[in-house]
């Protein structure tokens, strides 16, 4: 098989592309062919968490745009811009083989050209946790994600649940502006023992691979613990930081129960709740989640 490389466009159909007319003129030519458009961001070093958003888009529209493009104003001025993984032609494969249409790979000068100077701020949702720890992150996100949402026009976009945080503050901003593209949140993809795929596990040793199990322990350390009806949240709370800091090597964040849409910290239990942790294993951060339901008293 011969290797697909940006702009080119196979005997399958599938194309990648870096400017934004190719993709416009891409996406004008599938709408006229009454194909719905579904649009799934990532930043590239595609793993089976990013096919399972392709595959969940495929439901939900008929031409699927993935983007990927690693955002500079998402990264803080120590985080791991320069290091982030940017394997484009396994990427372009993996991508091609999980039924995607169309991938578009800009460069930063494409997304941000000279002069570039609007931001999307989305208030409250974005300076806790997450925001909190990496200020200007989810301005970085919105800002990106709205660019992408203008070029690709989609119907409808497909992000994880692994980033909770992140598609909680999307669903705002393309509420809060009026934006006519339907949010689908797509479940997270585990290794077989636990672990949240993510781009950043390439960069753990194999201790720290190890030690990484304790953020999904804690989580079900939660779920459990609620699921047989103990409801001190502040208890559980503490035993998954505890937790956490049980592995080696582990830093941890937060551990904390949450309202599923405001992302408020819960002193008292209701039917549904989101589990929430971030810890440091040396120079690598990592989060993870896990929605609660409590059954109904019957
Ligand atoms: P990223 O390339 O890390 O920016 O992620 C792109 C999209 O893939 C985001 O919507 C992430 O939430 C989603 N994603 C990343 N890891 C997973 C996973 N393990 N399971 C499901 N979705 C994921």
């Amino acid at each position: 098989m011969t290797q697909p490389q940006a702009g080119d466009e196979t005997a399958e159909g599938f194309v990648a592309a870096s400017s934004i007319d190719d993709v416009r003129r891409l996406v004008r030519q599938a709408r006229a062919q009454s194909r719905r458009i579904g649009c799934v961001p990532t930043m590239g070093a595609l793993h089976a968490g990013h096919v399972s958003l392709f595959e969940v888009c495929r439901r939900h529209a008929d031409f699927i745009v993935a983007t990927i493009f690693v955002n500079p104003t998402q990264f803080g001025p120590q985080e791991d811009f320069q290091r982030y993984p940017r394997p484009l032609a396994d990427d372009l494969r993996a991508a091609q083989a999980a039924g995607v249409d169309l991938v578009f790979t800009p460069d930063a000068e494409t997304i941000y050209p000279e002069g570039f100077d609007t931001f999307v701020e989305v208030g409250g949702l974005s300076s806790v946790l997450e925001g909190e720890i990496r200020p200007g992150h989810f301005r970085g996100v919105a800002t990106v994600v709205l660019k992408l949402f203008q070029i690709v026009q989609p119907d409808v976009a497909v992000f994880g649940a692994k980033d909770y945080q992140q598609q909680a503050v999307l669903r705002q901003m393309t509420r809060d502006l009026n934006l006519p593209v339907e949010i689908v949140t797509a479940l997270t993809i585990r290794e077989p023992d636990g672990l949240a795929m993510s781009s950043r596990n390439a960069y753990l040793s194999p201790k720290e691979r190890k030690s990484a199990l304790v953020l999904s322990e804690s989580l079900a350390l939660a779920a459990a613990r609620l699921a047989n009806g103990d409801f001190d949240l502040g208890a559980i709370a503490t035993a998954m930081r505890e937790h956490l800091a049980s592995g080696a090597g582990v830093q941890p964040e937060y551990a904390l129960i949450v309202d599923p849409d405001t992302l408020e910290p819960l002193s008292a239990p209701q039917p549904r709740m989101t589990a929430l942790v971030a810890a440091r294993l040396g120079t690598t951060r990592l989060i993870d989640n896990r929605e609660i339901v409590l059954d109904e008293p019957s």
